[in-house]
């Protein structure tokens, strides 16, 4: 019944457009590398099956992290144990009863929920918290919580890639939290020190010159040779000389 509420393209019946989306948001809502203690390590065999088609289909397959050092990991078991204890929770679905003791809203789009609706709730919003199983979304991202999986804080509900990073920086890079005191910050992302890196090269740009594009850093050489622009006098590439 919880099903029926939502959307047809975000239903997850196995295989189709409704159960891809769900394994896409499931990878992107709970990042495997956030936690110390992989989530995946709770699912099926079959979703974990899929799962890994999927972050192969999709080079999700992180870039440069694949080891961290063990004091990096004693610290993303602390904040990962950190963030379960305090926010994580998970939904439940129920359906009101048919004449309801006073008026009741839903806590995301705030209309009116009428006796006999199908309506999620979660433990750590309360008991008299309720919302539409199609408005029980990431308050940053606003897709559906898949599996109704949620981190509550403040009085709003997250994803976890969303509640993670309302904590910490979350590197454009590997695309893993940062838990490192130092981080580089341009355009409003951060990296890792070791990952602030020429999108094309490689080179490293700590200290170095470097120009943003499309939010990503390039070296100057790298740059000059992809994006540079030529004068139409003389055909000379016009320098860059910026960064
Ligand atoms: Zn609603
Ligand atoms: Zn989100
Ligand atoms: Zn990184
Ligand atoms: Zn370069
Ligand atoms: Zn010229």
């Amino acid at each position: 019944m919880y099903v029926l509420a939502l959307p047809e393209d975000k239903v997850p019946y196995v295989n189709s457009v409704g159960e891809k989306y769900r394994i896409k948001q499931l990878l992107h809502q709970l990042p495997p590398h956030d936690n110390e203690v992989r989530y995946c390590n709770g699912l099926s065999e079959e979703e974990r099956r899929e799962l890994r088609l999927f972050s192969v289909t999709y080079h999700l397959h992180v870039r440069y992290c694949n080891g961290l050092s063990e004091e990096e990991r004693r610290e993303l078991r602390l904040f990962s144990a950190q963030r379960k204890r305090e926010s994580l929770g998970r939904g439940s679905v129920k359906q009101l009863p048919l004449s309801l003791p006073h008026d009741m809203t839903c806590a995301q789009c705030s209309e009116r929920l009428s006796g006999g609706d199908i309506v999620v709730s979660a433990a750590r919003a309360g008991p008299s918290t309720c919302w539409h199983p199609a408005c029980f979304t990431c308050c940053v991202c606003r897709e559906l919580l898949v599996d109704l999986i949620y981190f509550w804080k403040d009085g709003a509900l997250y994803c976890g890639r969303h509640h993670a990073e309302s904590l910490k920086p979350r590197c454009a890079a590997c695309d893993e939290i940062i838990l490192a005191d130092e981080c580089t910050e341009a355009e409003g992302r951060a990296w890792h020190m070791k990952h602030f890196a020429c999108f094309e090269c490689d080179a490293r740009l700590g200290g170095q010159r470097y120009i943003m594009r499309d939010g990503r850093p390039y070296c100057l050489h790298c740059f000059d040779s992809m994006f540079a622009e030529y004068c139409d006098t003389c055909g000379h590439a016009i320098g860059v000389d910026q960064g």
